[in-house]
């Protein structure tokens, strides 16, 4: 800081923030407000607390704003305005911060009536001015405090000038100091005038060089080494010099890149724009990127299809278990694709619960093709600009994410996996579905464009895959364009194998486990599979073999580690450490277990105790044969998009005056299937002798209905309902338990036909994840029980009923028989 100038400064050591507090903050007369400025000229880096060495000379200061912020660390920024130099005589303290006696150098006489001094320096303050006056008048005069300056110059004393213009010109820090340390008037004036005129020399030369500029841009090129020379003052145009170099190169990159013709004509118009545009504009870096992402775009680079539908064959096969229907359609794919080589024809669609290996089989697709694979996730997504990208006029704006799919591959032709399609959701930012629609037509998408790019993309060598969980949900105009194949439930016999060949092997590898460490046999999977999960899928037992593979990891390690101790290591008590224990001493067994070493030869077998230490309690129990234990519940079989279910309906009926009410987040579908079982039974009620709680054969007679739906919280519709509330509500009024190991699906009507109803398969592997023995479906499904595997359907035991008749017949012990009521009546005749 030099008398008269002002400077913002940062103050945030312990010594100075005490000085504001105590001195700036608190004081109030105008004394308070000067302050020394002292140049720091120890070594910065240096962090020690002592006071470093005093720099002789200083500057007094008055402060005129002090601002506090708390941000990133606590401190003050000053403004503060030089008066004077003065000399430090003495340290007085140096806490809480230093007091100083000093001596004021420069004094107001010197400059007003130092008429004396004036002429000694005449010549030498005559000088400085005109060079003073000359430097100012380079400058733009239009700019407001250049014009205030030029003022200044004749207005102030020509003693004040060194040090004012000396803080205004380029110096360093060392020159700074050289002149405040002059003291002398005369000293002062010599030292300054060579900076001006290294300051006048160097706007001379850029003047020059502008104007050249304007003539011709290649000359710029070769004159700036020249200006390298007169070093000091031009790091910008350096910095500015390297950035052009920068989009030369990028120039360059444009001009070898493969991209289409269109596109080229774009990024050459933009960089054409981007040499003209200075950098601080924020648009130069945003034409930047975007040319950047331009070449690195795969424009026509792809990898070579290894198509050999053998060998495709054996790639499914051995990374998925079952799923026979799903491999046979994604061979033939992928054999029309060798034949005709092109990817014209439906879009993939695959459906079915979570965790049955949708995206896993996408991924082998990729291998067996030998391309690359990008997931792009869907769910959730509502604006369409995550398709399409964001005009790049916005603020922020970027690709889309098929296109930055692209950018991340790095090649024009992989395998994009579109999950969850039907997540996909509608919002004011547009429709995603509907951009979806143009990138997966392959008569649209050889000319996708992403509205960041601006230009054609050609996508028509990407191979998409979708998945997703239901059909329902999926825009009609999407789901148009695909072929859906549906992925069904594994059944438990399924599971098993899948967790053996495939989950097991690949957890043990995952925890850095070896069979020769841990056995899981199979009716231990068996276990997890129908005590600790229920689901369609594997993911929650490929979960809960990971977490055993952790605990057996902790045993092993441990044993590892004790081992190391030769005097324990023959400790062979085998049994504890195959956790075969007794339940009681199970807490025990646990920390025993874990204290004792582990002979390396025996393996960790997994068996229920041990499961139950590890996993918990199981979570589910068989609970059919509980619930059936009064009349009016039955169970039906629903299905949802995580798989099948079974669900038990209830009905219970009371005094009132013939109300139904319906509970369990029903859908209108739903709630007609009821009134039309209440109508059917109402209509049938003599037929099958059906009371009201008097006796009525007017069933809603002083009678309410009550029918739930358990799992209130989950919304269900559809109507495979019906025969399920008949079963109910004939049981309620007939008090007639229903068998107890049969479930049943199917729509009806009004006449008391029994309507074929979808999901099939979910459903039966879910009544038979259930335990369950019989299963009533419409005769219409008869088909579909073809896909149902052999060892399942032996288990099961199937009633095709084409008719309420036969369904109720078949629901309870010994038939729900409409005879043996006829012969009554005949008897009563
Ligand atoms: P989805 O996409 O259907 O939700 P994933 O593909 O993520 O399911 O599959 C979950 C896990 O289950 C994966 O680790 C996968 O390898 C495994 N998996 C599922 N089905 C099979 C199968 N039939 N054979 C082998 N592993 C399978």
């Amino acid at each position: 800081l030099l008398p008269g100038s002002t400077m913002r400064t940062s103050v945030d050591s312990p010594r100075n923030m005490q000085l504001v507090r105590s001195r700036l903050l608190k004081g109030t007369s105008l004394r308070s407000t000067i302050i020394g400025v002292i140049p720091n000229t120890s070594d910065p880096t240096s962090d020690c607390d002592d006071l470093p060495n005093l720099h002789r000379i200083g500057t007094a200061a008055l402060a005129v704003q002090v601002v506090g912020s708390n941000w990133p660390k606590p401190h003050y920024t000053l403004l503060v305005t030089g008066l004077c130099r003065f000399q430090i005589l003495q340290l007085l303290k140096e806490k809480p911060y230093p007091v100083a006696e000093v001596q004021q150098l420069d004094r107001l006489e010197q400059f007003t009536n130092g008429h004396k001094s004036e002429e000694e320096l005449g010549e030498l303050s005559e000088q400085f001015y005109k060079y003073a006056v000359q430097l100012v008048e380079m400058l733009d005069m239009s700019v407001p405090a250049v014009a205030k300056l030029r003022r200044l110059l004749d207005n102030l004393p020509r003693e004040a000038l060194p040090d004012i213009l000396t803080s205004i010109i380029r110096t360093t820090n060392q020159e700074k100091l050289q002149i405040l340390d002059a003291v002398r008037l005369e000293e002062r004036f010599k030292m300054t005038i060579p900076l001006l005129v290294r300051q006048i020399e160097g706007l001379k030369l850029l003047q020059k060089t502008r104007k050249s500029k304007q003539d011709d841009d290649k000359r710029v090129v070769a004159i700036r080494p020249n200006r390298r020379i007169t070093h000091g003052s031009i790091t910008e145009d350096e910095e500015e010099e390297e950035d052009h170099d920068d989009v030369v190169m990028l120039e360059k990159k444009i001009r070898t890149s493969s991209m289409s013709e269109q596109a080229l004509k774009v990024c050459l118009k933009e960089i054409k724009r981007l040499k003209k545009m200075p950098q601080s504009m924020p648009e130069y870096a945003l034409t930047r990127n975007y040319l950047e992402l331009m070449v690195e775009l795969p424009w026509n680079k792809s990898t070579k299809d290894r198509l050999e539908i053998r060998a495709a064959r054996i790639v499914l096969d051995n990374d998925h278990y079952a799923m026979e229907k799903l491999k046979k359609r994604v061979l033939e794919y992928l054999a029309v694709r060798q034949l005709k080589n092109n990817l014209k024809g439906p879009i993939l669609c695959f459906v079915g619960p979570p965790g049955v290996g949708k995206t896993s089989v996408g991924r082998s697709i990729a291998k067996t093709l030998g391309r690359e694979f990008h997931r792009i996730a869907l769910g959730g997504v509502c604006d369409q600009s995550d398709i399409r990208g964001h005009r790049r006029t916005y603020v922020g704006s970027m690709p889309g994410r098929i296109i930055n799919g692209l950018k991340t591959v790095g090649v024009n032709n992989p395998v994009f996996l579109l999950d969850e399609v039907d997540k996909l959701a509608k919002s004011l930012q547009g429709d995603p579905a509907a951009a979806l629609l143009e990138v997966l037509d392959p008569e649209q998408n050889h000319s996708f464009t992403d509205h960041y790019l601006n230009v054609a993309f050609d996508l028509s060598q990407v191979l998409f895959i979708a998945t997703a969980n239901t059909t329902a949900t999926i825009p009609p105009a999407l789901l148009d364009r695909m072929e859906v194949i549906q992925v069904p439930g594994y059944t438990q016999e399924e599971k098993i194998e899948i967790a053996h060949r495939h989950l097991i092997p690949k957890q043990l590898e995952l925890h850095g486990l070896t069979p020769q460490q841990i056995q899981i046999p199979q009716v231990t999977t068996l276990g997890i599979i129908t005590r600790y999960t229920r689901e369609a899928g594997v993911r929650a037992l490929d979960r809960k073999l990971g977490a055993i593979c952790r605990a057996v990891a902790v045993k092993v390690a441990e044993g590892q580690h004790k081992e190391a101790k030769p005097d324990r290591a023959e400790v062979g008590e085998g049994e504890d450490c195959k956790e075969h224990i007794t339940e009681d001493a199970k807490a025990e067994s646990i920390s025993d277990t874990a204290d004792l070493p582990l002979p390396p030869e025996m393996p960790i077998l997994i068996d229920f105790h041990a499961l139950k230490d590890i996993l918990g309690p199981p979570m589910y129990d068989m609970e059919v044969s509980e619930r059936l234990s009064q009349p009016g519940v039955a169970i039906g079989l629903a299905w949802t998009p995580l798989g099948g279910e079974i669900m038990f309906v209830e009905a219970s009926r009371m005094d009132g005056d013939g109300q139904l009410t319906l509970t369990g987040q029903l859908g209108d579908v739903m709630k007609e299937s009821a009134h039309l079982a209440i109508s059917w039974l109402r209509s049938n009620a003599k037929r099958y002798q059906l009371t009201n709680a008097s006796g009525s054969f007017d069933l809603l007679d002083n009678t309410d209905i009550h029918l739930h739906f358990p799992a209130g919280a989950v919304t269900k519709d559809g109507p495979s309902a019906g025969v399920t509330i008949v079963t109910c509500l004939a049981s309620l009024f007939s008090g007639r338990l229903v068998c107890s190991d049969v479930a049943m699906t199917g729509e009806i009507t009004l006449r008391g036909l029994v309507l074929p109803v979808g999901g099939i398969k979910d459903k039966v592997l879910a009544a038979h994840r259930a335990g369950l023995k019989r299963i009533i479906i419409p005769q219409r499904n008869e088909k579909d029980l073809e896909e149902i595997a052999a060892h399942v359907r032996q288990d099961l035991t199937f009633v095709l009923a084409a008719c309420l008749d036969e369904v109720l017949n078949a629901a309870f012990d010994g038939g729900f028989a409409v005879k043996a009521s006829l012969e009554h009546f005949n008897s009563k005749l």
